[in-house]
């Protein structure tokens, strides 16, 4: 077949240039890069067990990796059959770890028989990083969004009314659900401004719902987002105040990257 007389100059140019020259001078060896060579890591026996570099921040057993994050006394939410429910009258409860950027895996579990609606329909959350007591920090939202309508930028999956999900992948109630987390932290100049922006991007059920996100700052129930120096910071999940039925997390891992 004969080629269009454009082709043939465009191809023509391109091999008459400067940068095709010297492309084809160059050996392969020179683009070939060996060192350093990346870390062995086995991988989990799933994709949702920890690699052999994770720190397991909830195995099932105890809570000795939480504090409350009122007081940082020992956190008082309630284990039992593996799994870790939420005690409203505790409050929050934050990592005795600190981290900057990691890779974070959470399960979590509606109750079956939830009651209430809208953002008072299994309320908790993640935060990325804790620069504070009570909710003071960036909440990836938990909540019942299986047929439970709210503000978009407030279901499960979002960064809390800074960015909706891009798809809604929730189970229903009484299902095991995953977040798999990518978190940048914020960097800042020594003068306490923003040197860049927090980054997330999440997976939900395996589903892409936040693609490399950057943040306008910490998220807030009550007006607009603003970012506030830190440098590392615990992990926090939240003890959300509506009435109804506690949720549940199990199997919390980090890696934290260097
Ligand atoms: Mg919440």
């Amino acid at each position: 077949m004969r080629k269009p007389l454009f082709l043939l100059l465009a191809l023509a140019a391109f091999t008459a240039s400067p940068l095709a020259q010297s492309q084809t001078k160059m050996r392969p060896e020179e683009t070939e890069v060996w060192k350093p060579v990346p870390l062995v890591v086995t991988p989990g026996a799933t994709d949702s067990a920890p690699p052999s570099d994770a720190i397991i921040l909830f195995n099932g057993k105890n809570e000795d990796e939480w504090v409350s994050a009122q007081d940082h006394t020992p956190a008082r939410w309630i284990v039992h059959d593996g799994v870790l429910t939420v005690n409203k009258a505790a409050g929050n409860i934050e990592t005795r770890r600190t981290f900057r950027d990691y890779q974070l895996h959470i399960e979590w579990r509606i109750p079956k028989d939830i009651t209430g609606s809208g953002q008072a329909r299994g309320n908790s959350g993640v935060f990325l990083a804790s620069t504070g007591p009570g909710d003071a920090g960036y909440e990836l939202q938990v909540l019942d969004s299986y047929h439970n309508s709210t503000y978009v930028n407030g279901q499960a999956g979002s960064i809390y009314k800074q960015s909706p999900p891009l798809v809604n992948p929730a189970h229903k109630p009484g299902q095991w659900q995953t977040y798999d987390v990518i978190w940048t932290a914020p960097r800042f100049n020594p003068d306490g401004s923003l040197k860049s922006s927090a980054c997330i991007t999440v997976f939900f059920n395996g589903v892409l719902v936040q693609n490399h996100f950057q943040l306008r700052g910490q998220t807030l129930y009550i007006g607009m987002p603003f970012y506030k120096p830190y440098d590392r910071a615990p992990i926090k999940l939240q003890a959300h105040g509506d009435p109804s039925q506690p949720i549940s997390f199990r199997n919390i891992w980090v890696r934290e990257l260097k």
